[in-house]
């Protein structure tokens, strides 16, 4: 049997050699959206700046606050 619990790891090495595969998962606003990894399943994010950044918790929480600003400022009609 070749069952090999280290395959997350390899994929991390795919993913250090060619580069990660990154997938949208979420849309914030226009211009930021979070990322996933379909490779090793690390997630990035889009920041205010246009820069790429990992997606801590913390990044997490500031991405659902204005993603709740930017709903609500593109909402025409009160609910
Ligand atoms: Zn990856």
């Amino acid at each position: 049997m070749n069952h090999s619990p280290k395959s997350f790891s390899i994929m991390s090495v795919v993913c250090q050699t060619i580069g990660h595969k990154y997938t949208e998962t979420r849309k914030i606003t226009n211009h930021i959206h979070e990322y996933k990894c379909k490779h090793c399943g690390r997630e990035v994010t889009e920041n205010s700046a246009g820069n790429i950044e990992l997606l801590t918790n913390k990044v997490k929480q500031i991405n659902n606050n204005v993603a709740e600003f930017f709903e609500r400022k593109n909402r025409k009609i009160p609910a």
